[in-house]
């Protein structure tokens, strides 16, 4: 291939899809080259997407795109060594606008990458992108094998472990910048899965599992529900692995036989079983002379502790990335300076904001008492409240006798949680 681009976009994920898109439609001559067999090939997602970014650029896309339910049901469970506690928070405001939707990577990203092409980009699959060509400091397009091919701007949406953003120069990997999320596709029939979380038909449940699942690693555990399927997995710490010597496959046999997740994946088949990095303190620049970097590739991920948002992310620097290059063109400019624009751009929109919002959460998360001894806490006073084997304690002396000896460390934890989450 020879043709020179306006674009070249690496990468086929929600990131790449939103800026080829958004790029088409302003009559960019766009290609976006992405090494699976089909955009989602590769992709591994808990299965929760957040609406917001998407519809502001495809409004009320679920009419059209593959979504499997809308999330109506919030749960957390809370898990000790010998119980669980679970809240299960059911908001009719979550229903309209619509919050959330669990989606299955492999057909939606096909579907958005497939608007890009209706509207214009070209799309190549199954082709990896080794290298960037340089031309006098200026990156001016890709190698893939044997091809160069020629593109006023490369943008790098090539994920977490982005190749392309190393490549020219604007991060160095470390794995100890990333978690680990594993996850399986468990099939189940619709109305069992309707059943066990509770639902209408069509609606969803996101439960997050906290404690005993990760053996006091930091992270979680997730189940999100699809129209016939759960999305099981959990994310942890790279670190704390690596530090406890913990094999990764041994955390998710343990998290599916605990009896709280055991009882809602019971009788399911295992569809898929795959394992991915999150860039959750691994953040690249996000622009050089002739080249922008968009969602994982950049590190633009949030992990409030109540929400792991990177699709959303991804999506709006996409379309950050296009307003960027649209304003590059206009003034035949695509120097560093010039790209400097998507970061002012980014610094506007919620992505560069919450970035900064939460920039301390990652490290207050690290904090294992959040696995160990709050989980128990809870479920220890729990026990306290409902067990009846003699004379009762008004609720808050138990409260008083189950904190004894921790009162100093819960309060310093709880006052650093809130200046960080
Ligand atoms: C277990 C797990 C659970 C998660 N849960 C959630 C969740 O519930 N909600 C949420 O919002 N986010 C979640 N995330 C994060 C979310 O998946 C990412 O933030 C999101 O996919 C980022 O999109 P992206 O387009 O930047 O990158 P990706 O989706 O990673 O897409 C990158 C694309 O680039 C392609 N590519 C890579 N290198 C090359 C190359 N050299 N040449 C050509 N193509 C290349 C890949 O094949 C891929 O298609 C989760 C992640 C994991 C691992």
């Amino acid at each position: 291939m020879s043709e020179k681009f306006d674009v070249i976009i690496v990468g086929a994920g929600p990131g790449g899809s939103a800026a080829a898109y958004s790029l088409a439609k302003m009559g960019f001559n766009v290609l976006m080259v992405e090494r699976g067999k089909y955009p989602g090939a590769k992709n591994v997602m808990g299965g929760r997407m957040y609406a917001y970014a998407l519809n502001r650029l495809i409004p009320e896309f679920w009419k059209e795109a593959p979504i499997e339910r809308k999330v109506t049901h919030e749960k957390l469970t809370l898990q000790g060594e010998k119980a669980s506690f679970t809240l299960d928070f059911m908001d009719e405001e979550l229903r309209e606008p619509p919050n959330s939707y669990t989606i299955l990577r492999g057909k939606f990203d096909q579907w958005f990458a497939g608007k890009a092409v209706e509207a214009g980009a070209t799309l190549v699959s199954s082709i990896r992108v080794d290298d960037l060509i340089w031309e006098n400091n200026m990156i001016t397009g890709i190698v893939a094998g044997t091809d160069r091919i020629q593109a006023n701007v490369v943008i790098a949406a090539d994920g977490a472990v982005s190749l392309l953003s190393e490549k020219a120069g604007l991060k160095k990997f470390d794995i100890l910048q990333f978690a680990l999320g594993i996850k399986e596709i468990i099939e189940l029939p619709e109305k069992t899965i309707e059943e066990r979380f509770n639902l209408a038909s069509g609606e969803g449940a996101a439960q997050l599992f906290v404690g005993h699942c990760t053996k006091g690693i930091p992270g979680g555990g997730f189940i999100y529900t699809n129209k016939t399927s759960l999305s099981v997995g959990i994310v942890v710490s790279i670190n704390s692995l690596i530090e406890k010597k913990i094999e990764s496959h041994e955390l998710i046999r343990q998290f599916n036989t605990n009896p709280a997740v055991a009882a809602l994946i019971e009788g399911g088949k295992i569809l898929e079983y795959s394992a991915h990095v999150i860039p959750e303190t691994s953040r690249s620049e996000l622009f050089t002379d002739g080249m922008l970097v968009v969602g994982d590739a950049g590190g633009l991920i949030v992990n409030s502790g109540i929400t792991l948002r990177g699709i959303d992310m991804a999506i709006a620097s996409g379309v950050a990335a296009a307003e960027a290059v649209k304003k590059a063109a206009q003034e035949n400019d695509f120097s560093k300076q010039s790209l400097s624009y998507y970061e002012e751009l980014l610094k506007r929109d919620f992505v560069l904001q919450d970035k900064e919002t939460f920039k301390k959460a990652p490290e207050f998360l690290q904090n294992e008492r959040l696995y160990t001894l709050y989980p128990e806490f809870v479920c220890r006073l729990f026990h306290r409240l409902v067990l009846v084997d003699g004379p009762k304690k008004r609720a808050f002396d138990e409260l008083l006798e189950e904190s004894k000896g921790n009162r100093i460390q819960m309060f310093l934890d709880m006052v650093r949680g809130m200046r960080s989450l």
